[in-house]
């Protein structure tokens, strides 16, 4: 496409190309454009990820996560139904093995219930008929749980939105943004783009794209990142399907668990640990410029500080493949060292506020022209869908987009 467009998507993660997929459905004919900056999509948090089609337990109900969720495991699987994706709704199990875990189970009993979650509540002997290897006092099972590839769903979803006509450039990076008389013209490292609208899906750098238009302040990206270990195929049986501790609720991680992978793998994980460097996957990938800019941050010296044990003893697991399978052993008692070793990692974009809590719901933020998605962390790929349905409406609402 040469000239104007009449809308720019930043970001060829699920989200983007999600977003992209529904404004042209709304607006087919839309002159639209998709820039990337990796060579290949799904190159981020969508390509490393647990691989969960989430059921929204634990979101607080009438949130954006809670109504996203639910309303995107929909869209999702009708995806990947029609596009041959596969998937299997395999359930989950989530655990309390302490006493004083009892009180939080039960608060998440409610909360799915709250949000449209069918659920049992399962005994010692109930949870081994499901998960035979696991031990517990009481656990939820959640039967509409789901595994699937969502790198392999965001190719098919870029597939898609190139056959509605538009163009999805990538090895594209966006470093500036500029009013124009009537639009905004991006500067990247393949030339300026000009567009009458813009949305960007910019993940872990979200917050920079916001700054570029002015918005967003007061919101900065922490990237978290999470490491998995990889089951050994002799080892697969310790997990059916998915095992959860219960979640501490003051996070908006799940703790580390057991996932079966779509392709017949187990992985164990993620932890959480602060990263190095935005897209910094390996624990020695430091970027000191980034990594300044975190530690300088008022807002994460608040939280840090708030937080500083959890930190601690997660940074501590991170180093030691005994630890991280100590907080396995809770609820699989069976699983030893033998079992494990370490596997890939992705890293989440969280975003913080000055005051040094977080960005609990999905953010989207923007002005005249502008849509910037400013949080969309986990269950943002399960949620895509309706993500992109959500910001389609907004675009019909602000933009010059008719539907
Ligand atoms: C470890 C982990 C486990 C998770 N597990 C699950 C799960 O099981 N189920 C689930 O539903 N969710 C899960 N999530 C969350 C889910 O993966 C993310 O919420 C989702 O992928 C976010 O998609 P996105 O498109 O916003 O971000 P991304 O996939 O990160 O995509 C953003 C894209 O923007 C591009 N970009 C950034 N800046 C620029 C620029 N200046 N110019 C051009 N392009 C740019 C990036 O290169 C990137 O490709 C998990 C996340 C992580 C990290």
């Amino acid at each position: 496409m040469s000239g104007r467009v009449d809308l720019v998507v930043v970001g060829g993660g699920i989200v983007g190309l999600a977003t992209a997929y529904r404004l042209l459905e709304t607006r087919p004919g839309l002159r639209l454009v998709l820039l990337e900056k990796e060579v290949r999509l799904a190159a981020h948090q969508t390509g490393r990820n647990s691989g969960v089609i989430h059921s929204p337990n634990t979101y607080a109900p009438g949130s954006l996560k809670a109504r996203l969720c639910a309303e995107g495991m929909r869209d999702a699987l009708a995806f990947a139904d029609e596009h041959g994706i596969p998937y299997e709704i395999c359930g989950e199990l989530i655990v309390a093995t302490e006493p004083d875990e009892l009180p939080r189970l039960a608060a998440v009993a409610e909360r799915a219930r709250a949000n449209g979650v069918v659920l049992r509540e399962l005994g010692p002997e109930a949870m081994r008929e499901i998960e035979p290897e696991v031990r517990g006092l009481r656990a939820l099972h959640v039967p509409s749980t789901g595994i699937i590839d969502w790198e392999r769903f965001a190719l098919a979803l870029g597939d898609a939105v190139r056959a509605r006509g538009a163009e999805i450039r990538t090895g594209v990076e966006v470093t500036a943004i500029r009013r124009a008389a009537d639009g905004l013209v991006l500067e990247t490292t393949a030339g300026a783009v000009a567009t009458r609208d813009l949305v960007t899906c910019a993940g872990l750098h979200s917050d920079r794209l916001a700054a570029m238009t002015g918005h967003g302040r007061g919101i900065r990206i922490v990237p978290f990142r999470g490491d998995y270990a990889v089951l050994r195929p002799e080892a697969r049986h310790f997990c059916r399907a998915l095992v959860y501790p219960v979640a501490d609720p003051r996070f908006p991680f799940l703790g580390v668990h057991l996932t079966r992978r779509i392709d017949g793998a187990a992985w164990a994980g993620p932890n959480a640990v602060l990263a190095y460097a935005r897209e910094g996957y390996r624990r020695r990938d430091v970027d000191l410029r980034e990594l300044g800019g975190i530690l300088g941050d008022r807002g994460f010296l608040r939280l840090a500080g708030r937080y500083w044990r959890v930190g601690a003893a997660e940074m501590l697991r991170d180093l030691s493949l005994r630890l991280f399978l100590r907080a396995l052993q809770r609820t699989t008692p069976g699983l030893t060292l033998a079992d494990l070793s370490w596997g890939p990692s992705g890293i989440r974009a969280q975003a913080i506020r000055r005051d040094g809590t977080l960005v609990e719901d999905f953010a989207i933020t923007g002005g005249p022209r502008v849509l910037h998605v400013q949080n969309a962390p986990s269950p943002a790929a399960t949620a895509s869908l309706a993500i992109g349905r959500e910001i389609a409406g907004m675009a019909v609402a602000r933009f010059e987009i008719r539907a």
